[in-house]
């Protein structure tokens, strides 16, 4: 026990110090756990925001609700603020609350073991740890996927993941191909069409899309903001009230809400686009919201000028001069653009994990990631997952899910740090029905309606939350002991 206090000193180990790594730091050491160790794999923190650089980067979540609650930001600039403010503001966060002293930078945890009663933890570089407890907070989209395309690697050109964008290519006047229509490709064709003498976008399947506006936020605003902590957590309020009171309903089946968003899409697709050819090109054949919405006001008007071209025949194969395409022409290109998004499913993997009597997770994962409520996994003891499996991913502040999981996975600590229990992981059944619960609520959502989605692993199941966010908030609030193995 701590001096003054009744409770156990436990060494507690973070793994990852993007969003959620920052905010475990952050608040375990307020609650007074600092005996802490944040280990990244990479030379700076950030996560995704870390990675992803490329033009016309934003976070289509409005700021003022893409940040921590207990630290509200007056200065966005816009209402959806650039990636690279964003990377700056969780860097401001970590250094203001000291985060940046707690982490090992260049420090991949390759394997973490539970062995007599504390986790082992070996990183890449050979040092090697003892904790009491481990919380992963790898993130989801840091695996990027590159293409199963022929010849992809016989390109003569630069060619890079948008995860991985090469600064030192330059831009200007020459043809730049992008494969891929996601939210990412949707986005780089707006910030670049202006400065390229051309932009080939490969497009395999057609994406809705639901034209946000991006206003600035003036210096009144901002000053108003600064003013007035009190409009700040208003605003924030607000923001995440409107979210959950529309599409995160529509999403789980709240049919109205639905069509008005789809309604939405498809207007602004008619409105949008003039010439009937495109728009036929333009036009998903798929309900609205199957894959993850894409919001832009921008992208249909970049893809109608002159410079601009959509490709939908299908890519046959890469050439050194650029890439063929089944109707037999050669897109020929000097810059080539994965963006071709990531294996949303690997989690914390290729971390290798052994819980207890020598259980891997890959071995409890083989047929699919299932954990109980997002957070934890059955015979991994003391071991806990932010945003893990099934969390609320889709078109939200992951920040404010991340909290939620966090206070949630703190009510567990504790149980630990008071000492009434040394061991603390879900039980088999309770996990097994709460599966079971998901994949039955699955077949009233959005994101089984037949589409091809980073959503659904290789058994065609969502990685989502398939109940309202109420449902999240109140399962969250409180640990149900009754499906914890407890060992005092
Ligand atoms: P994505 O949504 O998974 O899109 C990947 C794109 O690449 C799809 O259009 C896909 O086509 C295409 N593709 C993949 N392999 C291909 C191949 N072999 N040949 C041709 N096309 C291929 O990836 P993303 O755009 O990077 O976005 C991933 C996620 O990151 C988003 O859903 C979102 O959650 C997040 N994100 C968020 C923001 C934001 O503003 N908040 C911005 C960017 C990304 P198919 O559709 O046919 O599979």
């Amino acid at each position: 026990m701590t001096k003054g206090e009744d409770k156990r000193a436990l060494r507690v180990a973070v793994i990852g110090a993007g969003m959620s790594g920052i905010l475990a730091a952050i608040k375990l050491r307020q609650a007074g756990i600092t005996d802490l160790a944040v280990y990244e794999k990479a030379d700076r923190l950030g996560g995704t925001w870390r990675d992803n650089t490329y033009p016309g980067l934003s976070c289509d979540v409005p700021s003022h609700l893409y940040a921590y609650s207990f630290e509200p930001n007056p200065d966005w600039s816009h209402r959806f603020s650039p990636g690279a403010e964003i990377q700056a503001y969780f860097e401001r966060v970590a250094a203001k609350y000291d985060v940046e002293s707690l982490i090992s930078y260049n420090a991949e945890v390759t394997r973490a073991a539970f062995e007599v009663g504390r986790w082992r933890l070996e990183i890449k570089d050979g040092r090697t740890d003892v904790v009491d407890i481990v919380l992963t907070a790898t993130g989801v989209l840091h695996h990027p996927v590159s293409p199963q395309i022929d010849g992809l690697t016989s390109f003569s050109g630069a060619c890079f993941h948008s995860a991985r964008w090469d600064h030192d290519v330059p831009l200007a006047g020459r043809r730049v191909g992008i494969i891929g229509t996601g939210s990412t490709g949707v986005q780089i064709v707006p910030a670049i069409v202006d400065e390229v003498a051309s932009v080939s976008l490969f497009q395999r399947t057609a994406q809705w899309i639901l034209p946000l506006p991006n206003p600035e936020h003036g210096e009144e605003e901002k000053a108003a903001f600064r003013a007035s902590p009190e409009l700040l957590r208003a605003t924030y309020l607000d923001l995440a009230e409107r979210f959950q009171n529309t599409f995160a309903r529509a999403v789980v089946g709240d049919h109205a809400q639905m069509q008005r968003i789809a309604d939405a899409c498809r207007a602004n697709l008619d409105d949008n686009v003039a010439d009937p050819a495109l728009r036929r090109k333009l036009t998903p054949d798929y309900q609205v919201a199957c894959k993850r919405l894409i919001m832009s006001d921008q992208f249909y008007p970049a893809i109608q000028k002159p410079n601009a071209e959509l490709v939908t025949d299908a890519i046959v194969r890469i050439e050194p001069a650029g890439v063929r395409t089944a109707d037999g022409q050669l897109h020929e290109l000097d810059v080539l653009v994965l963006a071709t998004g990531f294996d949303g499913h690997r989690f914390m993997r290729p971390m290798q994990i052994v819980g207890r009597d020598g259980l891997t997770l890959d071995e409890a994962w083989a047929d699919a990631n299932e954990a109980y409520r997002s957070v934890a996994v059955p015979g991994f003891p003391n071991f806990f997952t932010m945003v893990g499996p099934n969390s609320p991913i889709g078109n939200f502040s992951l920040i404010m899910i991340s909290e939620m999981q966090l206070a949630y996975i703190m009510q567990l600590v504790e149980l630990i740090r008071t000492g009434r229990y040394r061991e603390v992981a879900p039980t088999a059944a309770a996990t097994a029905r709460f599966n079971a619960a998901i994949k039955e609520a699955m077949k009233g959502t959005v994101w089984v309606t037949g589409c091809r989605s980073w959503y659904l692993d290789r058994n065609g199941n969502p990685a989502m939350w398939p109940w309202t966010f109420e449902r999240f908030e109140a399962e969250m609030a409180k640990p149900d002991l009754g499906d914890f193995d407890l060992v005092a």
